[in-house]
């Protein structure tokens, strides 16, 4: 809670200029699941979006300059649950989606959670035909074929990537171009491979310091967030984050300390 409200009053000194910041022409948002509890919180957060900005495919130019705040919503690993409780209320506003879905675990539950307690440890992901059904109105990227830690030196990159791809594109017999790495880690070389197989954009999980039109970083949202966060987030105050990362490691550095 402190760590929130932490980050939340350094956004909150960010977004209102006092110390420099760049101005965001497209805010990536990084959503899991949408569960039924969550669902009216997650219909006030799409009003939000839908009054004050500019909602677009996680896919749309970077560079250009929009007198709207331009954000994609982008959900990770395809629960099932969102089927029901995010994409009709979406698709109501004209809220356009893009999702990123570990190929080989369609239909399962989530098996990187397995054992871990996490809260959505048996939450099903859709199912390949769940998936091929929506893919009119969404767009789909890939999350890796296992869900792989691609900075894993154990993990064949290549191989992750290049099955996770050729699977989609068989199921939704459309090109697949953009990439979100799991667990939001990725590595120079992981990035270089992703580029030469085609990918024409991947993304983080968190916000990156130097952002270009094929490595970009997102920013993590829940329904559950505070409203005052939320705004926060998509006017891209939250980007100061990778700042203080970088500053509390230099500092770590010259005092040699653990923290
Ligand atoms: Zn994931």
């Amino acid at each position: 809670m402190i760590n929130r409200l932490l980050k939340l009053s350094i956004a909150f000194i960010y977004a209102s200029g006092l110390i420099f910041r760049k101005k965001e022409t497209l805010v990536v948002l990084c959503y899991h699941e949408v569960t039924a509890q969550q669902k009216q919180n997650f219909i006030r957060q799409l009003d939000i979006l839908k009054n004050k900005t500019q909602p677009v495919f996680a896919d749309a130019p970077f560079l250009e300059s929009t007198t709207l705040q331009r954000v994609a919503v982008t959900f990770d690993d395809g629960f099932a649950n969102l089927l029901e409780n995010a994409f009709p209320a979406m698709k109501e506003r004209n809220i356009p989606a893009t999702i990123f879905i570990p190929s080989a675990c369609l239909g399962k539950e989530p098996s990187w959670l397995k054992y871990t307690n996490h809260e959505n440890e048996h939450e099903m992901l859709m199912s390949e035909q769940q998936l091929k059904e929506i893919s009119e109105q969404i767009l789909i990227g890939s999350h890796s074929f296992s869900h792989a830690d691609l900075t894993n030196e154990s993990v064949d990159v290549k191989n992750e990537l290049i099955q996770s791809k050729q699977h989609l594109e068989t199921l939704l017999k459309k090109e697949i171009t953009l990439l979100a790495f799991p667990y939001g880690r990725s590595n120079e070389v992981s990035r270089n491979i992703a580029k030469n197989l085609g990918f024409k954009r991947v993304f983080n999980a968190d916000p990156i310091l130097e952002e270009s039109d094929f490595f970009m970083g997102r920013v993590d949202v829940s329904p559950d967030d505070w409203k005052i966060e939320f705004h926060l987030k998509i006017l891209g105050a939250y980007a100061w984050l990778p700042k203080a990362f970088l500053l509390k490691r230099k500092i770590k550095e010259k005092l040699n300390v653990k923290f």
